[in-house]
């Protein structure tokens, strides 16, 4: 782990022939419709206020002025270009904002404190960033590669994708951890369970397995009856963790026992105007919040506010646009940056999505995700979504029940959008029974009417 140091400006060209998918840090910067992106994972996820103030105005001063929390949590400065990132870097060197280089190692938002949790994943993920470290110049290993230790409270990581995650269990007065492999708490292999002392050990000898394989490998790649091997003598047939709770919305005041309240708030959309975000920290703050933590699905925690404080900060925080609630249809819509931040795309993903939550709210109950993306790549979504919106160059297509690639079900152009939307809102208000959701009622009516209801003017 290493504070910021002030990388060497990145040439044009350098910036350019970066490929997309490896990730764009401080010293490497992706080159997006916008500018130059810096994608930055704050130790823990945490900062203080004053530090989460810092890359705000930075944000506004060296990039375009827009911040984005990704949906794994990560922050992401905008709009940057050769001659302002070294800036943004001196920022948050001197703001001390601890930045982890290397392979990813993510514990949930609430580490430390979640409620239910089984044990403080932090101090495993240090130890494991450690060791890593310790052999960067003999593991290569893929840039995207991730690992998450879980321990497993609110708030948990379950639905995140990684290579490898870790996973605590009680096992009579222990913990224990399962050790699995490639997807979300529900399709990760699991390898094995290990004791606190034996999870380093072992996950070294499989990110040697992975660098063996390649400098591309990923957790998909590696042989799970040879993982399960590699495990002995270490590993224990005690079963494994078992599934997470249920997922419970980030965004509303939290209580954590012992008075102690979080506040979660989520970005509209992904993206914040950087100077609205920094004047409401600084109002934040004179009210008591101390710390953040971000967290996935594109917010953050507020730490630090107490009784009244943290419905008075909610407000504020409505004021600048941002999601303060479980029930804003706002939640469940992913958009990509769309063509405001990506050259490759056909559509205003953020302006689309203002569009569908004005024409069709009774849509966005939270029983399903609403996909609007500038191109068929889906960046911010490559699963299959109920409702997918692509952006195409005459157009838009409306694909039903799967991914941005999947092909299209219907399509509409620019002046047939406001009115293929009323027709899908007429739908919905004709056919939706007293208490059903959106999912159900479009899965009772099928395709190929949700279909024909977009398209026919
Ligand atoms: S989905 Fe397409 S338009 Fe959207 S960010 Fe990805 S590449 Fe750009």
């Amino acid at each position: 782990m290493t504070l910021c140091a002030v990388p060497k400006p990145p040439t044009t060209d350098a910036a350019a022939s970066m490929r997309r998918g490896a990730c764009p840090s401080l010293a490497a910067p992706m080159l997006t419709g916008d500018g130059l992106l810096v994608r930055l994972r704050p130790l823990d996820s945490s900062l203080t206020l004053a530090q989460f103030c810092a890359i705000a105005e930075a944000a506004n001063r060296f990039g375009n002025g827009i911040l984005e929390i990704t949906a794994r949590g990560n922050l992401q400065v905008r709009g940057l270009s050769a001659s302002t990132v070294p800036g943004l870097a001196e920022a948050i060197g001197a703001a001390e904002i601890a930045v982890p280089d290397g392979v990813a190692i993510e514990t949930p938002p609430l580490a430390g404190f979640a409620p239910e949790e089984i044990a403080d994943p932090r101090p495993l993920a240090a130890a494991l960033r450690e060791e890593i470290a310790a052999r960067r110049a003999v593991l290569t290993l893929a840039p995207k590669l991730t690992i998450i230790v879980d321990g497993c409270g609110r708030f948990h990581l379950g639905d995140t994708v990684a290579d490898l995650r870790l996973q605590a269990f009680r096992c009579g007065e222990d913990i224990r951890w399962t050790l699995c492999l490639a997807g979300t708490a529900a399709t990760a292999k699991p390898v094995s369970s290990l004791r606190t002392e034996a999870v380093v050990p072992v996950v070294i000898r499989i990110l040697e397995a992975l660098s063996a394989i390649g400098p591309a490998a990923r957790g998909r790649d590696l042989d799970i009856e040879a993982m399960r091997a590699l495990c002995l003598p270490d590993g224990e047939d005690i079963g494994v963790a078992p599934a997470p709770a249920p997922m419970v919305s980030a965004v509303g005041v939290h209580h954590l026992g012992s008075g102690s309240t979080v506040l979660g708030l989520g970005l509209a959309y992904a993206q914040i105007d950087a100077a609205s975000l920094a004047a409401f920290l600084r109002q934040a703050g004179e009210l008591g919040a101390r710390e953040i933590r971000l967290s996935p699905g594109h917010g953050f925690f507020l730490l630090g506010l107490e009784g009244e404080a943290a419905a008075i900060v909610q407000r504020l925080a409505l004021s600048h646009g941002l999601r303060i609630a479980a029930d804003d249809p706002r939640n469940h819509i992913a958009t990509c940056a769309g063509s405001t931040g990506c050259a490759s795309a056909w559509m205003d993903t953020k302006a689309m999505a203002r569009l569908w939550v004005e024409t069709v709210p009774d849509l966005l109950d939270g029983s399903l995700t609403l996909h609007l993306s500038g191109c068929l790549k889906g960046c911010a979504r490559p699963k299959a979504s109920a409702l997918t919106l692509v952006g195409a160059p005459s157009g838009y297509a409306l694909v039903v029940n799967g991914a941005a690639k999947d092909g299209a079900n219907a399509y509409t152009d620019e002046n047939g959008m406001k009115s293929a939307l009323e027709r899908l809102a007429g739908l919905l208000r004709q056919n939706k029974d007293a208490g059903e959701s959106a999912r159900s009622c479009l899965t009772r009516l099928g395709a190929a009417r949700v279909s024909a209801a977009f398209e026919q003017g």
